[in-house]
């Protein structure tokens, strides 16, 4: 007979731990009751970590949050995150950098508010409970389960405002999936995420969101020391109006400035687009090319990164992980 399994639940808040009493919706849900919907052979232990609407959640937050479950996955055999769907892939990919454990840590949410028609937080936490305690996650790092699917933290987003299915991992696709209670893992992240530390210093590390027509004035702001470094989510393989090179290359001068795609699937480019402005040009005007990882998690990452006081060559390494290069 296997031995019953323990499971850590750490709630933050988000729509999972939401009714609407009238003036929309709101958390009002406590940690315990949402423990209680798990039921099961399980021990669930829970603590309330947070009690907010994930769009609140500050790095700082998430430092703690990771802090939390390291300290609880020493006990468990599997750690579930009760988080606001929102900004999930942010504190998804900021555990995934911040946590070494092989116990599962498993964030899941719901599109639904509690005892909402047709509500999904209860099956959604049943699916994390799941996964969370079993064997097979281990060593997988972070990942989300939504919607009887399994994704990897750092290629998990929501792509969708309201659908029951609103998170993927295009164009790669989830791991795997819950299926009749059974974990069915299906793939493996061909590597774990760098290891990263919080440093505890806030980092100002905006993104700016580049489209045709950009006028390179609106660039002169991040030249500030306020900024501790930057983010540009560039259209196609990572290129920009030939007007703004000078002003991004003033910029990488004293801040590690980062490109991503802005296009939700593909890599940023290296070697193909010679033109002033296009990723070639940027990369020899000393902007670095985030790979695979789009603007919301290169943002997570440099703010790590900056925060513990690393430099434009550590940023540039840090990256080179995620461009098979
Ligand atoms: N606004 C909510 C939040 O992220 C939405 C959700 O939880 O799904 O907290």
């Amino acid at each position: 007979m296997t031995a019953p399994r323990k499971i850590a639940l750490l709630t933050t808040g988000g729509t999972i731990a939401m009714t609407n009493q009238g003036r929309g919706a709101d958390v009002s849900i406590s940690g315990q009751a949402l423990g209680a919907r798990i039921g099961g052979a399980i021990d669930v232990e829970v603590t309330e970590v947070f009690a907010k609407p994930s769009p609140n959640m500050s790095l700082a937050d998430m430092a703690l949050l990771a802090q939390t479950a390291l300290a609880k996955s020493r006990d468990v055999d599997g750690v579930i995150i009760a988080h606001g769907t929102d900004t999930l892939e942010e504190t998804a990919c900021c555990l995934d950098l911040l946590l070494r454990t092989d116990t599962p840590i498993v964030l899941t949410g719901a599109m639904r508010t509690f005892g909402a028609e047709g509500a999904d937080g209860a099956a959604n936490l049943r699916a994390a409970c799941r996964v969370a305690a079993s064997p097979s996650a281990r060593g997988l790092g972070v990942l989300a389960v939504l919607a009887d699917e399994i994704h990897a933290a750092m290629l998990v987003r929501k792509a969708h405002t309201s659908s029951l299915n609103a998170f993927t991992s295009q164009p790669f696709g989830p791991l795997g999936s819950v299926v009749e209670d059974r974990v069915h893992l299906l793939l493996r992240p061909a590597r774990r995420s760098p290891e990263l530390r919080w440093g505890g210093a806030g980092s100002h590390v905006p993104i700016v969101h580049v489209y045709s027509g950009f006028e390179a004035g609106a660039l002169a702001r991040y030249a500030s020391d306020e900024v501790d470094a930057l983010v540009l989510s560039l259209p196609g393989g990572g290129h920009v109006p030939a007007d703004l090179v000078e002003a991004l290359e003033a910029v990488a001068t004293s801040k590690p400035v980062v490109f991503a795609a802005r296009t939700q699937g593909g890599e940023t480019l290296n070697r193909t687009y010679g033109y002033v402005g296009g990723e070639m040009d940027l990369i020899a005007r000393g902007l670095i090319p985030a790979g695979t990882l789009d603007a919301l998690k290169a943002r997570i990452a440099i703010a790590l990164l900056v925060s513990s006081g690393a430099d434009r060559r550590a940023v540039a390494a840090f990256f080179d992980h995620f461009r098979g290069v």
